[in-house]
């Protein structure tokens, strides 16, 4: 294995042509120009080998999985890729065939969405985890949060969903099977689509946004949540991936979709004036924004939901309450 030094310059210091970095890889910190009129977006995520991702899965698509994924929150803010950080801890016995495989892997992302690896820090651990920092630019004031959806709203998708979760067995069963060229089920869990052409696109027609990552119920719940509202998904006009239905019936693909996590599709929700500037954006709408009925107990005053943490108020399925089961993927 290669000291790491070594490690760093030969895998994560490939030279980097943008015009606002003013420090990268190699000094004790990245420095960064942000130029007027704009506003610094950053987020982090953490990978964990056989949580997140197989660790037997072919190194370069776990590299650039993992800076999709974190590309897909700088895409539901609405900003421009600006800069990455990566933080990896590898496991002692990694071989340079695999960090040579992850480096080019993550280069040929990073190179797609035209966002620069600054810098990072490498660490030995027993399992493989991997950390990216991400930043990007969006104009003062114009970002797209969660916390603005308004009651009349439409709720649009900017794709199908569900496709991962329709692969994830499969996945499991045999990380190493899958080719670059698949272009089967598993190439959403592999590339999934960071949507950072239509996020900044929707800057001025969204009144919230965020991307699906946990499942389309759970984190249309989080909208309603920030925005004080409620969400009535109409499940007929979600969009359904055809391999998905053709493999396990449309009533299973409807599940995936409500409930699998890994798309990393865009959930937004915009005023009744844009939906024809949104239609050509080839979104699809699925639903609409209401009013919060506030369930109150009418015998002691006190909020039913707030006590017993029910999702319950925040999303409709076709008008209906969901009931008991999982809304979609959490930890703990
Ligand atoms: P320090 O000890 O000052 O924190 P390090 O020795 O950890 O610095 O790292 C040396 C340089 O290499 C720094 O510029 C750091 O950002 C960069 N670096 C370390 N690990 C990575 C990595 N995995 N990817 C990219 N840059 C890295
Ligand atoms: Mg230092």
């Amino acid at each position: 294995m290669l000291t790491e030094f070594e490690l760093i310059k030969h895998c994560f210091n490939w030279p980097q042509d943008n015009e606002y970095i003013i420090c990268g890889v190699g000094d004790d910190a990245s420095i960064i120009q942000v130029p007027s009129g704009y506003e610094l977006v950053q987020s982090i995520d953490t990978q964990v080998a056989d949580v997140h991702f197989p660790a037997s899965a072919p190194a370069q698509l776990i590299a650039q999985r993992a800076l999709r994924c974190a590309i897909s929150d700088l895409a539901a803010m609405g900003a421009k890729p600006q800069a990455f950080h990566l933080a990896l801890s590898l496991p002692k016995n990694t071989s340079q065939t695999w960090l040579e495989s992850f480096s080019s892997g993550l280069r040929a992302c990073a190179n797609e969405y035209d966002i620069p690896l600054i810098g990072g820090d490498t660490t030995s651990s027993p399992t493989l985890v991997i950390t990216l920092q991400v930043q990007g630019l969006v104009p003062v004031g114009k970002a797209l949060t969660r916390d603005k959806a308004q009651v009349g709203d439409d709720i649009w998708l900017s794709g199908e969903i569900g496709r991962s979760a329709a692969a994830l067995k499969n996945i499991l069963a045999t990380p190493e099977a899958f080719r670059e060229n698949d272009n089967g089920l598993a190439a959403a869990y592999y590339y999934p689509q960071a949507q950072i052409d239509l996020g900044q696109k929707l800057i001025g027609l969204a009144n919230s946004a965020m991307d699906i990552s946990d499942g389309l119920l759970q984190d249309a719940s989080h909208i309603a949540k920030a925005s004080h509202c409620c969400l009535n998904i109409e499940s007929q006009s979600i969009p359904l991936n055809i391999l998905s239905i053709e493999q396990f019936g449309q009533t299973q693909a409807l599940q995936f979709a409500l409930r699998g996590g890994d798309d990393y599709q865009l959930l937004f929700t915009a005023p009744l004036a844009v939906r024809k500037k949104i239609n050509n954006l080839s979104c699809y709408r699925i639903g609409s924004v209401r009013e919060l009925v506030q369930k109150i107990d009418s015998n002691s005053d006190i909020d039913i939901d707030i006590v017993s943490h029910s999702q319950e108020k925040w999303i409709l399925l076709d008008d209906q309450i969901i009931q008991n089961t999982s809304m979609g993927y959490q930890h703990f």
